[in-house]
């Protein structure tokens, strides 16, 4: 493995170009976006600073890991080189299942084809590419070059070749790799969200306020971060996305989204991306207040 095409330079995608361009790999950045990209551009630039500031990398590792990104607009040219591909754009099933399409015309035959997809199914996205044994979930957590776990997902017919190279891959990151099958919300989402949304239902019932959740859940349970605020920092809308998914694939109302979450996201309350969503962020996300709809 030498080129790694990753494609979407979002929140996720940067964070992954950065981890493959600093431990050495060839990364070609594909956005729809000219603006995704710089934006991309100038947060790993930033996010390398702080590591040069902590002392964990040096100056020159910064230059190198920068020099080993090129930047695309053209998903074509963006794949054409790529020993495996890492699919990192926005959360829609239709999108995903055109680019997966795309690429496997676009891309060497035996290239591995990965998505970072929170929750869509693997098997589905495989269907599309005539090689489902190469189609595998990677899923990175945010922000991607401090969260050790990657959640590997494999599909109905993804090889055992294929989870291996992809295992060891992960390892050579620095990440933790963890081995999952490709049900609704695998692992990481399927046990949050029913958290998430259950936080929001204690809400909704008027049984504390949003401080008083966040804070049991953090000094009880010792979460760096109440479920609250969480929910925020993923975006409500994402949130949404992901109970829907869990409630149509198992058919089981218990994953049914809290009717306050789904009022939300249809007023545009998003969490930190909208400026507000159970907090206030008009001071940045370190200086939030709970939002005023909730505060007493
Ligand atoms: P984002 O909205 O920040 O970024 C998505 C990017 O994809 C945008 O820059 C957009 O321009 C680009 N894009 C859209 N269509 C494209 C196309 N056809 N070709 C190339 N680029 C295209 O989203 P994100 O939060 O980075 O999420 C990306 C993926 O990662 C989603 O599948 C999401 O579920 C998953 N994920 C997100 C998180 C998180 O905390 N945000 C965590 C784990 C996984």
């Amino acid at each position: 493995m030498k080129n790694i095409a990753v494609i979407g330079s979002g929140t996720m995608g940067n964070g992954i170009a950065h981890t493959f361009a600093q431990f050495g790999y060839q990364v070609n950045l594909v956005d729809i976006s000219d603006d995704a990209l710089s934006r991309a551009l100038n947060t790993i630039s930033k996010n390398l600073d702080r590591q040069v500031a902590k002392g964990s990398i040096s100056e020159a590792d910064k230059a190198a890991t920068l020099s080993n990104i090129t930047i695309y607009t053209d998903l074509k040219e963006g794949v054409a080189q790529a020993d495996l591909i890492v699919e990192a754009a926005t959360e829609n099933l239709e999108l995903k299942l055109k680019i997966f399409k795309d690429i496997a015309g676009f891309s060497k035959p035996e290239a591995i084809l990965a998505s970072n997809t929170s929750s869509i199914s693997i098997t589905k996205i495989a269907s599309v590419t005539g090689r489902g044994d190469k189609v595998i979930g990677m899923h990175f957590m945010n922000p991607v070059p401090v969260m050790k776990l990657v959640e590997v997902i494999r599909g109905y017919a993804t090889s055992d070749e294929t989870t291996q190279v992809i295992m060891d891959l992960s390892r050579q990151l620095d990440k933790v790799p963890v081995e999952v099958n490709d049900y609704p919300g695998f692992v990481a989402n399927r046990i949050l969200m029913p958290m998430i949304n259950e936080a929001i239902y204690t809400l909704y019932e008027n049984v504390a306020g949003v401080e008083e959740i966040d804070t049991v859940m953090k000094l009880g349970m010792a979460h760096p971060m109440g479920p609250l605020q969480l929910a925020d920092f993923i975006g409500l809308d994402v949130c949404l996305a992901i109970l829907r998914v869990l409630q149509d694939g198992f058919g089981n109302p218990k994953y049914a989204p809290c009717p306050l979450l789904v009022n939300m996201v249809a007023a545009g309350n998003k969490g930190v991306k909208s400026g507000e969503g159970f907090y206030n962020y008009a001071d940045g996300p370190k200086a939030a207040k709970v939002a005023s709809k909730f505060s007493k």
